[in-house]
């Protein structure tokens, strides 16, 4: 990962070096933390950078900390503003990955609800290089559940359940893994949402399927919609289901549109990346870089006048 001049910790700007969390904090020994991951898309025709649905990802950020009883008084505009002001101290001119996160500091025990630390992170990164489709497995591992380890919020504990599963697959010689919920039934990636095209319908597992709510899936839900006219069908996915869809695809604000073109080694339809999946992907590019006024509202300009 690319370092940056700055981070922003606790309010202030601090050199990248020295964003540092002690080692008896609950955030550091329990996982007591919970975070974001937010893109930022350089549009050097406009000579703007644009972050995509930042206002979402706070909302979501201050669901996570609501569940996780962190005590803070952190607002949405208090974080819109140290994001604006991170990338711009960094004087960004490239895609970013922004990394919004707040863990309970302190010396306190697993019990603890603050003091609340936070930061935000900035870093250049790419888009996505698995844009042209990756081969996927279905994991042995089940994603946790709302009952024990409730997938709905960001928190940094959960990722170890990614990791088993992610880690997995890639040792068996696959790009990627889906994971099953307890019942069986299709949940997710390690860090994506999983869509499939079936029988010509785009078929995505709905909210109660072990998954995180991802801002990319809402966004793929409406474009699906406009593109193709018919409703995203959000229901239960048998495992089986997977061996007989046209198309399918990953996503989230990392792995942006990611064709998936083999599940368990069964070719996904032809094996290539699918039509729709393909439009679907550079309407996508179109709106979070700007390309398109459609949608502008989902767009936050960082520089100049807002
Ligand atoms: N599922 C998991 C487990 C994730 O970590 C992510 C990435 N935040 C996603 C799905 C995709 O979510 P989003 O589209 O909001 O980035």
């Amino acid at each position: 990962m690319t370092e940056a001049k700055f981070i922003h910790m606790n309010g202030t700007l601090v050199p990248y070096a020295d964003a540092k969390v002690h080692i008896q904090s609950p955030g550091m020994k329990f996982g007591i933390g919970v975070f974001e991951g937010v893109r930022g898309y350089w549009n050097a025709k406009r000579e703007q950078m644009f972050v995509f649905r930042l206002q979402e990802h706070l909302d979501r950020l201050q669901f996570s900390m609501r569940v996780m009883r962190m005590d803070h008084d952190l607002t949405n505009d208090r974080l819109t503003e140290a994001t604006l002001e991170v990338i711009r101290a960094n004087e960004f001119r490239a895609d970013i990955h922004l990394r919004p996160f707040a863990w309970v500091d302190g010396q306190g025990d697993m019990l603890a609800t603050g003091p609340v630390a936070w930061s935000i992170a900035a870093v250049a990164r790419p888009r996505s290089k698995l844009t042209e489709g990756v081969s996927c497995a279905v994991s042995s591992w089940r994603r946790i559940s709302d009952t024990a380890m409730p997938p709905r919020v960001k928190a940094s504990g959960n990722y170890i359940n990614s990791r088993l599963g992610a880690q997995q697959s890639q040792l068996d010689g696959y790009d990627t893994v889906l994971m099953l919920t307890e019942q069986g039934r299709v949940a997710e990636s390690y860090g994506s949402c999983f869509f499939m095209i079936r029988n010509g319908r785009p078929v995505t597992p709905n909210v109660t399927s072990s998954i995180l709510e991802s801002i990319t899936r809402a966004t793929l839900i409406d474009l699906l919609q406009e593109m193709t006219g018919r409703e995203v069908e959000q229901r239960d996915i048998d495992r089986t289901e997977l061996y007989d869809a046209e198309e399918a695809f990953l996503c989230g604000s990392s792995y942006e549109v990611q064709p998936i073109l083999s599940i368990d080694r069964l070719d996904v339809g032809t094996g290539q990346v699918g039509a729709l999946t393909r439009r679907l992907q550079q309407r996508y590019f179109d709106l979070v870089y700007g390309e398109t006024n459609e949608h502008s509202d989902w767009l936050t300009p960082v520089y100049g006048a807002r």
